[in-house]
């Protein structure tokens, strides 16, 4: 297996993906990484979250070997297996009583946004949907469709409005930022967008792709209370901060809010593609008018999804995310007392984004600093990304399991490197 990846790892520049890592891995363990160079990386961005429980979890690996054979010669078709059945059960215990009607199988958040799109339109026949400015639901046409970052512009439905997710750093406080982004809201009511022709309303609990934002205190609060006295379905993307990263096992939590539809990926097949549509039952048997993928609902993957959430549970990861979030978030702002490119500091749990700004007066963005970070800390034996509409934000999903001393081993690889980057030795 290595020897294959060896070979492959050499023609890398020839695959027409992101150059996001500038190697092939060759093997994982835990919070680590193998390069094909041999060298070890300490892995706090687990594959852009998806590898929550980190790499070659002996639960995942087990639920898939044995999925596998159980599962060899027998039907891969549409989610008909029993640990679909088991998954759908398992997640509808997991989301608010209104969202708890039925379930639907895709291979990623995109299909799962994209899914949830079409459904809310065609369900309430309502034309319109409201999702934030910054928001990254994914990279198919019609998740790109509902998205608001700026590398989608283009491909956003006709129907769809965008509007301001609350920034408390660039506007200065969450109050500030929380009742800017509410005026704005109530006006484009009053104004511009009906809401009786509004279907849904998408939102990231925290946004993760759009800068690490952390809604303020009563911002998600409000935007329920308008679904609700609207009759506007409420949608929560809990793809990439969900399933326990954020501190609690769903992100919407914080705010004590009650969506009608949830929406799951990355972390749930621990690396393993599967994603989840959780809500009424009205509204997601629209679902298969228009949303039949051969394998949707892949036995292997869906068991890999149950060994997550059953590790989850049982090794307490929800309480170490919040846990160990606190340690790293400790050492992070420590990091901001030694070096001024750090602007902010902000996130929950193992969710957690570091801004980074050439003053902290005007608070402009330091991209090009940004990105030499990223990648002076690749050098070091740290992987890390960027994300953020001005891609100035570094952002920190680790594997759920991260231990406080690996925390701390990362943060004095990003203290070296943002050492090194401003001293011009990268
Ligand atoms: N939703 C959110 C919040 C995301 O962060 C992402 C990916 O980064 C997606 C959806 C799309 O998921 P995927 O890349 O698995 O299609």
């Amino acid at each position: 297996m290595s020897g294959l990846y060896a070979r492959e790892s050499r023609s890398v520049s020839k695959m027409a993906h992101l150059r996001f890592f500038p190697q092939a891995i060759v093997g994982g363990n835990g919070a680590y990484v193998t390069g094909d160079d041999g060298r070890q990386l300490l892995d706090f961005a687990a594959s852009w979250g998806a590898a929550s429980l980190g790499h070659a979890h002996p639960a995942v690996r087990d639920a898939v070997n044995r999925a596998l054979s159980d599962q060899a010669g027998a039907s891969y078709l549409s989610a008909a297996n029993e640990a679909c059945v088991l998954l759908a059960e398992k997640l509808l215990s997991l989301v608010p009583e209104r969202a708890r009607g039925r379930v639907w199988f895709g291979h990623s958040g995109s299909d799962a946004n994209e899914t949830v799109a079409r459904m809310v339109v065609t369900a309430t026949g309502r034309p319109r949907i409201i999702a934030f400015d910054g928001a990254y639901h994914g990279g198919t046409v019609g998740s790109m469709a509902v998205s608001g970052h700026p590398a989608q512009q283009g491909t956003r439905a006709k129907g769809l409005t965008l509007v301001p997710y609350p920034n408390s750093y660039v506007a200065g406080s969450p109050e500030a930022a929380k009742d800017a982004a509410l005026a704005h809201l109530e006006r484009l009511f009053a104004t511009e967008v009906p809401p009786e022709e509004v279907a849904a309303f998408f939102i990231e609990p925290i946004q993760s792709d759009g800068g690490m934002l952390v809604p303020p205190e009563g911002f998600l609060e409000a935007v329920e209370a308008l679904c609700r006295r609207h009759s506007i379905l409420l949608v929560s993307d809990e793809v990439k901060v969900g399933l326990g990263r954020s501190g609690r096992f769903n992100a919407f939590e914080h705010a004590g809010i009650e969506p009608d539809i949830v929406v799951f990926g990355k972390g749930l097949g621990g690396g393993l593609p599967i994603s989840a549509v959780v809500g009424p039952e009205p509204i997601l048997n629209h679902a298969v008018a228009f949303s039949l993928q051969t394998v949707h609902g892949n036995p292997v993957c869906a068991a890999a999804a149950l060994a997550v959430l059953e590790t989850i549970e049982r090794d307490h990861l929800i309480e170490n995310a919040e846990r160990t979030g606190h340690a790293l978030g400790d050492a992070l702002r420590g990091l901001a007392e030694r070096h001024a490119l750090i602007g902010d500091v902000r996130g929950r749990g193992l969710a957690l984004g570091v801004e980074l700004v050439t003053d902290r007066t005007t608070r402009e963005p330091a991209a090009r600093q940004t990105a030499l970070t990223v990648f002076r800390a690749f050098q070091l034996g740290l992987v890390l990304y960027y994300v953020g509409v001005r891609s100035n934000v570094l952002e920190f999903t680790p594997p759920l399991t991260l231990t406080q001393g690996q925390a701390l081993e990362g943060a004095a690889i990003l203290n070296q490197a943002l050492a090194d980057v401003v001293a011009g030795r990268v």
